[in-house]
């Protein structure tokens, strides 16, 4: 593998690029964005080595792709008919449906890998970018069955490199998931900042109260609505199956508070500890 290209460099393509050029020093990473200042960043980071662009990708042994999921699933099908035969597209969306079925068609179909790193940060852009990102983290792989053997086989090791673990799902089961294990949580700290500011607006006194237990909460609320938009808009079904049951927990909550039922709120609360082994079985 001599030429890789980084189709987005922000916190997944640049993080990805460093790791796979500490374990491949000869490779020669390219970079492709929307702006030129972000590919100047990323430059002076050292996260690329040179400035590309989509008329470059035949030579491509790897293709990243690492943008917002609305922008893959547009640009995908390009960046299949630019690659060679023997080169391989990987994809980082976070999800996978819409994607897979973007190119389900393509005379190509066979030089792509859609996969999802299970691993970031509330960061973004190339300044987010950084070493060790992947270590120890899965890496969701879809439709592997689509994929040339020889081409399943590079990614597989490349990714396993950087230290991921693989884990295969189908396209709808993964977004089923990860509705639940990632998008509902976004949108909970969102709205759990938004509730906190529109209050401040009264009180500004709210925040010398702020503590870790609300910073730890609300981390992700940092995150960039450029990318989270599209997910949310590409995964709406089972978001909102995820938010109504949400929502049915809110306002049962809110009920036993309401009746003073405080043995039943310590009894929610104590079934809701047993998340500790499953995180414990999760790191
Ligand atoms: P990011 O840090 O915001 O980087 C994305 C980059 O994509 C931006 O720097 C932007 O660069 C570029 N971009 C946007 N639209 C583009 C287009 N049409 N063509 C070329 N470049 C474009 O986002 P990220 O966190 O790396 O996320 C990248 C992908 O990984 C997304 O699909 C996301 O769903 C997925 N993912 C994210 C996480 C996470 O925790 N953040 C985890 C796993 C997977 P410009 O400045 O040039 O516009």
């Amino acid at each position: 593998m001599k030429n890789i290209y980084a189709i987005g460099v922000g916190l997944i393509g640049g993080s990805l690029a460093i790791d796979i050029k500490k374990n491949n020093p000869d490779v020669i990473i390219h970079g492709i964005s929307r702006k030129d200042t972000t590919l100047n960043t990323a430059l002076e980071l050292g996260l690329i080595d040179k400035k590309a662009t989509l008329d470059d990708l035949g030579n491509a042994d790897l293709v990243i792709v690492s943008i917002p999921v609305d922008a893959t699933v547009k640009l995908l099908p390009t960046i299949l008919d630019k690659i060679s035969d023997t080169g391989l597209v990987v994809d980082a969306g976070s999800t996978k449906e819409d994607i897979c079925k973007a190119v389900e068609n393509h005379p190509k179909r066979r030089n792509f890998l859609a996969m999802h790193p299970i691993a970031g940060t509330e960061h973004s852009g190339p300044t987010a970018a950084i070493e060790g990102l992947f270590k120890g983290k899965t890496n969701i792989v879809c439709e592997v069955e689509k994929t040339t053997f020889k081409l399943q086989e590079k990614a597989l090791k490349l990714f396993t490199d950087i230290g991921m673990r693989i884990r295969y799902m189908n396209p709808v089961d993964h977004d089923k998931h990860i509705a639940y294990m990632s998008h509902l949580s976004h949108i909970s700290s969102f709205m759990l900042g938004k509730t906190v500011i529109d209050k401040e607006r009264n009180e500004r006194d709210i925040f010398d109260m702020a503590g870790s237990g609300f910073a730890s909460t609300v981390r992700l609320a940092k995150s960039s609505p450029e990318m989270w938009t599209p997910i949310f808009k590409q995964n709406k079904t089972n978001v909102i199956e995820t938010l109504e049951e949400y929502i049915i927990n809110l306002t049962h909550f809110k009920e036993l508070m309401k009746q003073d039922d405080f043995d039943a709120i310590y009894e929610e609360m104590a079934s809701t500890n047993h998340i500790k082994d499953i995180l414990n079985g999760i790191s």
